[in-house]
């Protein structure tokens, strides 16, 4: 559907999803947290609420090689290619196994983190979602934390380049702290980066402290924000509006959500107490502020979730979030 901005310049109002299997190949076994399953939770999900008929479908592809080096450093992504050939060993100290063809599975994740960037550059919809998206854990040189390669630090690199954006949002919901984004740019002004998260004294990775501002030219363009375990709503709630404030401020082209659904109650390896309804305003609120900046441009990425109702329900809520009703 076409609308018509003040202005009279045509705006695309179409909210749009990738939508495939090849994404549920990024996992690591059905005994594993991180399961393959969780696409098929989600997808289920997403069918029972209607959202497919009313949500353009996305196909994902793989990322090239060159895609990655515009994150990753090529010592690392050769690794992961020479890992992905034997399925052996481990592509970070011990919590990332490698498995047969998990350079392909890693790459096609970056590769609809991509396409649905660039769908939203080319006006073919005014915001997207990726659900097995969202691998902020991964740094730079290494994997981590179930995360291969940093499918958002390669979209950030990858907007810059191709569409001359100089100041890009990350907003993360995730009950982790973003790491792999938060130090991959660190020092870089055109990040503005934004997390609430676990406190890093009760919850992996173990940072995200307050002080953790931004260095040099950044320094006040990173907003860190842990909260204690058990936080529910009532305290998202409390200190959501300092994420609408920090990016208020800096004006931001495009935004990126990474949604993480591991920060509702009952999920098994974290200890924050939101209900989807977080996930619902942050969307909503993003959308809001990407509309008043203009441009509406709103990137969701599903990040972690090992309770498979809970991904459901918040990355649905993401999705719903996105038509701002
Ligand atoms: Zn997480």
């Amino acid at each position: 559907m076409l609308v018509f901005a003040a202005g009279g310049r045509a705006m695309n109002s179409e909210i749009a999803v990738v939508v495939s299997e090849r994404l549920a190949r990024y996992g690591f076994g059905d005994a594993h947290p991180f399961g393959p399953d969780r696409h098929a939770a989600f997808m289920r999900e997403f069918q029972a609420r209607g959202l497919d008929a009313r949500t353009r479908a996305i196909e994902p592809r793989e990322a090239t090689y060159e895609e990655l080096l515009a994150f990753h450093i090529p010592a690392y992504v050769d690794l992961v290619r020479e890992r992905s050939a034997t399925g052996q060993g481990f592509l970070d100290a011990g919590d990332t196994p490698a498995f047969r063809g998990v350079y392909e599975a890693a790459a096609v994740v970056v590769g609809a983190t991509l396409n649905a960037a660039d769908a939203i550059m080319t006006g073919q919809c005014r915001r997207a979602f990726v659900p097995i998206a969202g691998l902020h854990h991964a740094a730079r040189d290494r994997a981590a934390g179930f995360c291969v390669f940093n499918d958002c630090g390669v979209a950030i690199e990858c907007l810059r380049k191709r569409s001359g954006l100089t100041r890009i949002a990350y907003v993360d919901i995730d009950a982790h702290h973003g790491d792999g984004v938060f130090y991959g740019f660190e020092d870089d002004a055109g990040v503005i980066f934004a997390d609430i998260h676990e406190d890093g004294r009760y919850l992996y990775p173990g940072t995200g402290a307050v002080e953790e501002a931004g260095r040099g030219p950044a320094a006040g363009a990173k907003l860190n924000i842990p909260l204690p375990p058990g936080s529910d709503d009532a305290a998202f709630a409390r200190v959501w509006p300092q994420v609408i404030a920090h990016l208020e401020k800096f004006k931001p082209e495009f935004i990126m959500l990474q949604c993480g659904a591991d920060s509702l109650e009952g999920d098994p390896i974290t200890h924050l107490r939101y209900t989807a309804a977080s996930h619902g305003r942050a969307a909503r609120e993003l959308c809001q502020l990407a509309d008043r900046l203009g441009h509406g441009r709103v990137l969701g990425l599903g990040g972690g979730g090992y309770n498979r109702a809970n991904l459901a329900h918040a990355w649905t809520a993401v999705v719903e979030g996105f038509f701002l009703e």
